[in-house]
């Protein structure tokens, strides 16, 4: 029997998976220098001017087509290759930074590995079925610029979203928690403290006592659920019973519904708080970031591109805490990854820890970098090309939807 084929069949390019690898390899002083640059100049959300302007101007030298400001955002840009038709894949790139300790979150990692992903799909432009985008993605550190990029339609078109994100272990699913922000002012009477502490209703006392309350409460919270707050006010000056005091609380769970619990306990203790100081409550909710929904049909495929490389990663591990992303926002609008790579050793330190920042300008973490970039890359490739892979993921996705 002879097997009909179309006629193109035989000549239909292919993406040649090795050259990815080769390529990532070659352009890698071009990345691990890049990540390190943007390592030593952190920005803040929004902020991230320098980062986006490097990563953008790489992409160009390379000759890709690339948008700046992208969907009205000053820190974004988009980055095209574009071949045919069959398929769009988004790989985001993360450059903001943290006050204080920089880019203890790792997130320069992130952008040069996303980069060099691109880059390396890029240069076989000519042989991609679909179109690959690499996507920049400003202020994840409590900015939510993908939630911004969203509501202006950036994923309206994208058929599966990766990133990685560095850690102290390889992890190809983890659960990251839906969070919202509840900022609380008190409005107390002010009057000297030592004259006549008696006529005055002290805001600072209010605010206290609200964390003390919280505290309380936390025995009535299911596992998983995260209260955590600082004082941003706390009072005028030594010899005034407060005025004013204030304090801002993140409020996290697993499931939208249980954070809405945890953050009516939140509310609640800050009002009961107020009563018994006699003071006013002004209560403001922002709205943080969904949880991470994970593709498992690509996270697979992310694995088996892991181990080819020589990583030994874990599909998930319950024992390690979770924090949140914006990325939980985007993997509702369409299949996405959000695998982990080691930096250094495990429970050696973590994000937002100032020895993590180290890690991410180390020499393992700069090989770790390259390790996602081209398993970024393959996963990419096996999107566009593969149909069936393409099928599943998105059964799963609308399943869970
Ligand atoms: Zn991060």
């Amino acid at each position: 029997m002879v097997l009909w084929l179309p006629e193109r069949w035989n000549d239909m390019p292919r993406i040649d998976r090795e050259k990815l690898v080769a390529d990532v390899d070659e352009l890698a002083t071009t990345l691990k220098k890049l990540a390190v640059l943007i390592h030593e100049q952190p920005e803040l959300r929004f902020q991230e001017h320098k980062a986006c302007a490097w990563l953008s101007a790489a992409a160009r030298d390379e000759g890709a087509e690339v948008e700046q400001n992208y969907k009205g955002l000053a820190t974004s840009f988009r980055a095209q290759a574009q071949g045919g038709s069959a398929a769009r894949v988004a790989i985001l790139a993360e450059y903001d930074a943290l006050p204080e300790i920089g880019h203890a979150c790792g997130h320069n990692l992130i952008a040069t590995g996303a980069l060099g992903a691109f880059l390396a799909l890029h240069r076989q432009q000519a042989n991609l079925p679909g179109a690959v985008e690499l996507l920049g993605t400003p202020a994840e550190e409590g900015g939510g610029g993908k939630i911004m990029l969203l509501e202006r339609g950036a994923f309206s078109e994208v058929d599966a979203a990766l990133m990685f994100h560095p850690f102290d272990r390889d992890l190809l699913t983890h659960p990251t928690l839906a969070n919202t922000y509840v900022t609380l002012e008190f409005l107390g009477r002010p009057s000297h403290a030592a004259i006549a502490p008696w006529d005055g209703a002290s805001a600072l006392t209010a605010a206290m006592d609200t964390f003390r309350l919280i505290d309380s409460q936390r025995i009535h919270l299911r596992d998983g659920v995260r209260v955590h707050g600082f004082m941003t006010n706390g009072g005028q000056a030594v010899n005034i019973i407060p005025e004013t005091a204030a304090c801002e609380f993140s409020v996290r769970a697993f499931t939208a519904a249980e954070m809405d619990r945890a953050r009516a306990v939140v509310e609640r203790c800050a009002r009961a708080a107020a009563l018994a100081s006699d003071v006013e409550l002004k209560v403001t909710v922002r709205r943080g970031y969904r949880d991470m929904r994970n593709n498992e049909t690509l996270a697979k495929r992310f694995g088996v591109h892991l181990e080819g490389l020589g990583r030994t990663p874990k599909f998930r591990d319950p024992t390690v805490g979770a924090g949140s992303t914006d990325m939980g926002d985007v993997s509702h609008a369409v299949p996405s990854i959000h695998g982990w790579l080691a930096i250094c050793d495990q429970d050696q330190t973590t994000c937002h820890q100032r020895e993590f920042a180290g890690c991410a300008k180390s020499e393992r973490g700069l090989e770790a970098m390259l390790v996602a970039a081209k398993s970024l890359a393959l996963l990419a490739a096996d999107v566009l090309e593969d149909g069936e892979l393409r099928r599943s993921a998105l059964a799963e996705f609308q399943q869970l939807s």
